[in-house]
């Protein structure tokens, strides 16, 4: 199993680090040339989804990520990440790499008093540590999304299809429970392409 980080701006060297403590291979997407190694799953961090995005434009990587995330490539969006991935951004006419049906908030906590960490329930995982930094949260969603954590009554993690995103950075946090999630849609995904493929042995 292999994980492309992509690694424009932001929070992508943490997301490494998890990966490499769950001994998962891991490499840096900057530019399109990066997308010829073999990868089966995309991580998306947290950042500043504003520039990300213009970055995503500026290094033509837009195009090629969106026909891999549309093929089915499982990805897991943190913070910014989440933005990117929305179908859409209230306030707002910009997208990104629509792939995922809610419409999120940005900045959503305030700018300046906006980074706290708190402690919540996360479906199928247990509580777990929650670090926010002027984070977005989901303010609706199509009928296929699936909560998978609230905090204040705001929903703040939920997945569908492929799409798994989170406003909160578990990176940030020694708790490997929400990448393991992640891994293990990936690995769901490798069998159902692969059938005879090993289980990755995430505990
Ligand atoms: N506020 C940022 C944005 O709108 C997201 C912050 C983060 O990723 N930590 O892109």
């Amino acid at each position: 199993m292999r994980i492309g980080v992509l690694s424009l701006q932001g929070g992508f060297v943490e997301h490494i680090s998890m990966l490499k403590a769950l001994h998962v291979d891991s490499f840096e997407i900057r530019n399109p040339s990066h997308l010829d190694k073999e990868m089966d799953g995309l991580i998306l961090p947290g950042g500043e989804s504003t520039v990300i995005g213009r970055l995503l434009n500026e290094t033509s990587l837009l195009d090629p990520l969106e026909t891999l995330i549309k093929g089915g490539l499982p990805v897991f969006g943190t913070c910014a990440g989440m933005i990117l991935l929305a179908n859409s951004i209230e306030n707002s006419s910009s997208t990104y790499l629509p792939s995922i049906g809610v419409t999120v908030r940005r900045n959503a906590y305030g700018r300046q008093l906006g980074s706290f960490h708190t402690e919540g329930n996360f479906s199928g995982i247990g509580v777990v540590p929650m670090t926010f930094i002027r984070a977005p949260y989901i303010v609706c969603m199509d009928e296929e999304v699936r909560t998978l954590a609230m905090v204040g009554g705001n929903i703040i993690a939920a997945e569908s299809h492929n799409i798994l995103v989170t406003s909160f950075h578990p990176e940030l946090t020694a708790d490997l429970r929400v990448h393991k999630y992640f891994l293990r849609k990936v690995q769901k995904q490798l069998s159902l392409s692969c059938p005879g493929q090993q289980n990755y042995p995430l505990g």
